[in-house]
């Protein structure tokens, strides 16, 4: 008896598209294997003569017009053609879909725990701080989002805002007199405006310190001499990243 097949399988997906961009080739055999990236990662690359596709287990409920899109952008890939336009756009415009994102943050924050020390520091608490500027330059309008010291104590990435996990960490490089409250709070400031101003997306770029972000930044009391300061305390020729 016939097996009836209604919906084509991501393999014969990744055939037709190979038969499509080398009708003259036969082609190799294609492996393709669902991991669980926390990302919506996909590669692929040569092993014993086979192509290994290796897709985000997120990937796997994805319409079949972008499985495809994402085959073309492999395939076309590592045989260097230039991708077709309407594969790209496809699958940029899959991606940066606000229901997407949403889908893999929720996969990210389910994956990974935050590590982080409590917000009380040797010398700071943070608690403290976020509470005091979110009354002062907010409204009391952000929510109160999971906040602590990093483990370690890096000059390199000062703070961070995680949208995924509504969490601020700041470096506990920071947590220590010479830094001082003014440019403790500052770095505060700046993750905060982060809850405030989420990254922005032009095509598939991610703006992450907008013009509006920076604009309000700008506005914060002594804003160029702290961020003097915090080069100074940073000693790198770099500028540190917050
Ligand atoms: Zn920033």
């Amino acid at each position: 008896m016939h097996q009836l097949q209604l919906f084509e399988s991501t393999k014969d997906i990744y055939y037709r598209v190979f038969r499509q961009l080398r009708p003259r080739t036969i082609p190799p055999e294609i492996l393709i294997r669902f991991k669980p990236y926390a990302n919506a990662n996909c590669y692929i690359r040569w092993k014993d003569q086979q192509l290994h596709v290796s897709l985000a287990d997120s990937l796997k409920l994805i319409p079949p017009k972008i499985a495809e899109a994402i085959a073309f952008i492999l395939l076309s890939k590592i045989y260097r053609k230039s991708i077709p336009e309407a594969a790209l756009e496809a699958y940029r415009e899959y991606m940066n879909h606000p229901e997407t994102r949403d889908r893999h943050s929720r996969v990210r924050r389910e994956r990974g725990r935050k590590r982080m020390d409590p917000a009380q520091g040797n010398h700071f608490d943070l608690d403290e701080i976020f509470k005091e500027l979110n009354g002062a330059f907010f409204g009391n309008s952000l929510d109160v989002p999971a906040i602590g010291w990093s483990r370690n104590a890096s000059n390199r990435v000062l703070g961070h805002y995680d949208a995924t996990h509504h969490a601020i960490v700041l470096s506990r490089f920071l947590d220590r007199p010479e830094a001082g409250y003014d440019l403790v709070r500052y770095v505060m400031y700046h993750e905060m405006l982060h809850i405030k101003h989420p990254i922005e997306y032009d095509g598939s770029r991610r703006i992450i310190h907008s013009r509006k972000f920076r604009e309000e930044e700008k506005r914060y009391p002594d804003f160029a001499i702290l961020k003097e300061k915090l080069r100074d305390l940073c000693h790198r020729k770099q500028s540190s990243r917050y």
